[in-house]
């Protein structure tokens, strides 16, 4: 029997680039990843697949870009100068570099190419533009309980509500 709606799905996966096989994400072991089926959880792909899936199925599934990240959006890049970066060893195409955004957030960028004396930026998200192969199993499935579908986060007994501080189940 597929996976309906509103369950909470507990599943190992490794994700890897199908070009190279590299794994660029992995659930920790004896640690599954859980989500809650039809709340845009996980990518759309992916949840698709799952869908089709049993309860202690394994399968390989490739999802295309524009179903994981998206494709590149060609806007997201941003130049600036060598002498911004000038506190970043040893700069190069391709390195990954994070720094705060000016609203404060994480951000991270990429170094796409340098020209004489500009670097530019690639914006967007690392995955995006890049097919994933992810190898999924499924470990375990059940109804999401009412209060985990008002909070929209999976709880890991019914009792033990293990989400964030402003999500006001707590107290
Ligand atoms: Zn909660």
């Amino acid at each position: 029997m597929a996976i309906e709606k509103n369950q909470v799905v507990e599943l190992q996966y490794t994700l890897r680039d199908p070009e190279t096989g590299e794994i660029l994400d992995q659930s920790p072991e004896g640690n599954p990843l859980k989500f809650i089926t039809g709340s845009g959880q996980i990518i759309p792909g992916l949840e698709r697949e799952i869908m089709k899936m049993n309860c202690g199925e394994s399968k390989e599934i490739l999802v295309k870009a524009a179903d994981a990240y998206g494709e590149k959006n060609p806007n997201a890049y941003q130049t600036v100068s060598k002498a911004e970066l000038s506190n970043i060893p040893d700069l190069k195409e391709g390195m990954v570099l994070s720094g705060q955004a000016p609203d404060g957030s994480l951000i991270t960028v990429r170094v796409d190419r340098i020209e004489g004396d500009n670097v530019i930026l690639d914006l967007n998200h690392p995955m995006a533009g890049k097919d994933l192969l992810f190898e999924v199993k499924i470990c375990d499935t059940r109804p999401a309980t009412e209060e985990e579908l008002a909070h929209g986060h999976v709880h890991d007994s019914p009792e033990d509500c293990n989400c964030k501080p402003d999500c006001g189940c707590k107290g």
